[in-house]
């Protein structure tokens, strides 16, 4: 039996792209990537349609998924990807190309004869263009292999449909932004889980990319732990090696001081309501005033003129109290890391 390699986010069109050559007699095993940005299928606090979690579809259609996280590979194409980024820092031409290359490996280790992807042609401006996926099939080493079952017709025939393991008058000849076909092929084959159609990972959402420039600025070499940061709380920046993450609610609050690792402080104000604030990074007395003043700003006793606030190393280890007075707006506004 000819095998194939599906890549699947989890999404409406990767879905239906495993689907239609399932149907076909094609025994279908998809990969899950999963990045630090966002496309992580398990993380509940994405909601992103990169983000689905494909195994309820798997089981429901009985094909294999396979998780496989890109780690510091994605890390090296964010920093620098050769075909650049899309309007925010999202390398999406890069990051077919390595999910690809990734694909194609498991491709012969399975000893499968092709990929699959959703794509559809001119659905997505940087990376689904007509001149874009022989780019991405030629630096993925992957020409010919590489079938769009969605978009198959507007297409010049791939390896299996030449080879006559698939049969092309089967595919589809989908393209452009609207989702209706790809609605409805879902209810015929279906298909009634799925995700809205999302905008992508992380990485093109403005305040993330704004977010992460600075902190590739300031930290080339980003830890795990900043990476993951950046997704949580209002951000300020007190120097060149320091800053304050200041939670938004208690979710967050409880985030930042699980985040916590020797060399952090935590600051809060201890006898009202208060955000959590993780300060990070190398940081003398000054910055520590700074971040209290910061998180005296967002208590509940943001309109006294001194608030009490705790320096504490991680929750357990109380380290002493300053007084300081709330930060002023146009302090916040001047360390904020947010796009103007
Ligand atoms: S939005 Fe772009 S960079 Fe992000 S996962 Fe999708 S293709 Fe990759």
């Amino acid at each position: 039996m000819a095998k194939a390699i599906a890549l699947l986010s989890g999404g409406l069109d990767s879905t239906l792209a495993a689907l239609i050559v399932l149907k076909q007699g094609i025994e279908v095993t998809a990969v899950t990537f999963m990045t630090h940005f966002g496309c992580d299928p398990f993380n509940l606090t994405d909601s992103s349609s990169c983000s689905s979690n494909p195994l309820p579809n798997a089981l429901k259609f009985g094909f294999d998924v396979k998780l496989s996280h890109l780690a510091d590979k994605f890390i090296d194409i964010v920093k620098n990807p050769k075909f650049g980024y899309g309007k925010n820092i999202n390398p999406c031409i890069d990051c077919r190309i390595l999910m690809l290359k990734e694909a194609k490996s498991l491709m012969e280790n399975m000893g499968a004869d092709f990929l699959i992807t959703g794509e559809v042609l001119g659905q997505r401006p940087m990376s689904q263009r007509r001149a874009t996926f022989p780019v991405i099939d030629k630096e993925s080493d992957t020409i010919g292999l590489v079938l769009r079952p969605l978009t198959a017709k507007r297409l010049n025939p791939t390896m299996p449909e030449i080879n006559g393991i698939i049969d092309r008058n089967a595919l589809y000849d989908f393209h452009g932004r609207s989702r209706k076909p790809q609605i409805a092929l879902a209810k015929e084959l279906g298909l009634t889980e799925y995700p809205d159609p999302g905008g992508g990972c992380l990485l093109t959402e403005p305040f993330y990319a704004y977010r992460l420039n600075d902190l590739l600025k300031y930290s080339p070499d980003a830890t795990y732990k900043e990476i993951n940061l950046l997704k949580y709380g209002r951000h300020f920046r007190l120097s060149d090696r320091c800053k304050a993450v200041v939670g938004r609610n208690e979710r967050e609050n409880n985030i930042l001081e699980g985040l916590y690792a020797q060399g952090d402080l935590i600051l809060i104000a201890d006898t009202v309501g208060s955000p959590a604030t993780l300060l990070i990074g190398e940081f003398t007395d000054v910055e520590i005033r700074m971040a209290a003043s910061i998180t005296a700003r967002y208590c509940d006793a943001r309109a006294e003129s001194n608030v009490k606030i705790g320096i504490w190393e991680g929750i357990e280890r109380f380290i002493k109290n300053i007084i300081v007075p709330p930060a002023l707006k146009v302090t916040l506004d001047k360390l904020r890391i947010e796009a103007r």
